[in-house]
C-alpha cells in the first residue's frame, strides 16, 4: 500500500492505494489556512487515520502547491502562501518519523496520468492543469523530471507566445510580470476575455465561468464563441512552444477548464504553424482521474517494490 497526500488550498486529501493503482481508501479534511504548524498536525493526523483504518502503514508521498527548493529546502512558489519558507520536507518526515516525498502538485498530475492514466505507456509527458492557474509538469520514462531549480514544466508564467498587439503588454499577474500564459488561460483568464467581448450588451459578464461561455459558444452565442476561439489560439500558441522544447508524445489536460471538449479537436489544429515539424503527432487528452490526480500522482511518488 502507498499513501499520497494532494496538500491544496482548501482541502487536504488523502488516498491509499494498492500495488496495482486500485483505491483502498480516501479522506478528505477541510485545509487549516493561514496556519503552517496546524497544517503539519492535519496531515500527521490523516495519515494516522488511513492507517488504522488501512490496518496497515505505507510509503508516504506528498503533492505541494509550489516545491521545495533544492537550494535552501524550503517551500517556494506556493499560491498558499502560508507555505512558501517554511522547512516542510524537514518537518513533516521528523513528525511522522519517516522519509517523506514531495513534488509539486502539476508534477504529482501528470505522473499519475503517465503511469495508469490518459498517457500510460508514453515516453514524454507533458501534462497541465487549466483552472485558477496553469499548473505544468513533465514526466519522462515514468519519473517526474524535477530540474535544477525544481520548476520544470513550468509554463504558466512564461509569456504568452505569438502575441498579437491587443495581447501586449498583457494584464498584469501575480508574479509580478504582465502577459503570462496563466493570465489568458486559468479561468479568470477566459472569463475576463469574455466580459470584454460582451461590454455594451448591458449584461456582467463576470457572473460566467468557463463551463457557462462553452456552454453559450456552443448554442451559437457570437461573444463566448468569439472568446472561445481566442482561448483555443492562444492555448495552441503557448502549447506550440512547449511542443518545440519537450517534444512529448502526450499533452494531458487536467483542472475545470480539461471538462471543455472541443478543446481537444480544435487546438491540435491550431497549434501546427507554431511547431518546427512538417507534422505534430502529439496527441492532446483529457485526464483519465480528473480531480484525483493529483493525489494518485503522490502515491506514486514511491516506485513499485516501495510499499
Ligand atoms: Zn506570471
Amino acid at each position: 500500500m502507498r499513501i499520497g497526500i494532494d496538500l491544496g488550498g482548501t482541502k487536504i486529501e488523502g488516498l491509499a492505494i494498492d500495488r496495482g493503482g486500485r483505491e483502498r481508501l480516501r479522506r478528505r479534511i477541510p485545509a487549516p489556512r493561514g496556519d503552517y504548524s496546524q497544517t503539519l498536525s492535519a496531515i500527521a493526523a490523516l495519515i494516522a487515520d488511513i492507517e488504522r483504518d488501512a490496518g496497515e502503514r505505507g510509503p508516504i508521498g506528498v503533492g505541494i502547491p509550489g516545491t521545495i527548493s533544492p537550494a535552501t529546502g524550503l517551500v517556494k512558489n506556493a499560491n498558499s502562501t502560508w507555505l512558501n519558507g517554511r522547512p516542510l520536507a524537514d518537518d513533516l518526515p521528523r513528525l511522522l518519523g519517516r522519509p517523506v516525498r514531495f513534488a509539486n502538485d502539476a508534477n504529482c498530475f501528470a505522473l499519475s496520468e503517465a503511469t495508469d492514466g490518459a498517457a500510460a505507456g508514453a515516453s514524454i509527458v507533458f501534462g497541465v492543469i487549466l483552472g485558477t492557474g496553469t499548473g505544468g509538469g513533465v514526466v519522462v520514462d515514468g519519473r517526474v523530471l524535477t530540474g535544477v531549480n525544481a520548476i520544470a514544466g513550468e509554463w504558466g508564467h512564461n509569456p504568452l507566445p505569438a502575441p498579437r498587439d491587443d495581447e501586449r503588454p498583457g494584464p498584469a499577474c501575480y508574479c509580478g510580470r504582465s502577459g503570462c500564459i496563466e493570465t489568458f488561460l486559468s479561468g479568470a483568464g477566459l472569463t475576463r476575455d469574455y466580459a470584454r467581448l460582451r461590454q455594451g450588451s448591458g449584461e456582467a459578464g463576470f457572473d460566467f465561468d468557463a463551463a457557462d461561455i462553452a456552454k453559450r459558444a456552443a448554442t451559437g452565442e457570437a461573444a463566448a464563441g468569439a472568446a472561445m476561439a481566442r482561448y483555443e489560439d492562444r492555448l495552441a500558441r503557448a502549447l506550440g512552444s512547449v511542443i518545440n522544447v519537450l517534444d512529448p508524445e502526450v499533452i494531458v489536460l487536467g483542472g475545470g477548464l480539461s471538462n471543455i471538449e472541443r478543446l481537444y479537436a480544435n487546438v491540435p489544429r491550431l497549434w501546427t504553424p507554431y511547431v518546427f515539424s512538417d507534422r505534430v503527432d502529439t496527441r492532446l487528452v483529457r485526464a483519465k482521474y480528473g480531480d484525483s490526480s493529483g493525489v494518485r500522482g503522490a502515491a506514486w511518488l514511491w516506485e513499485a517494490g516501495d510499499g
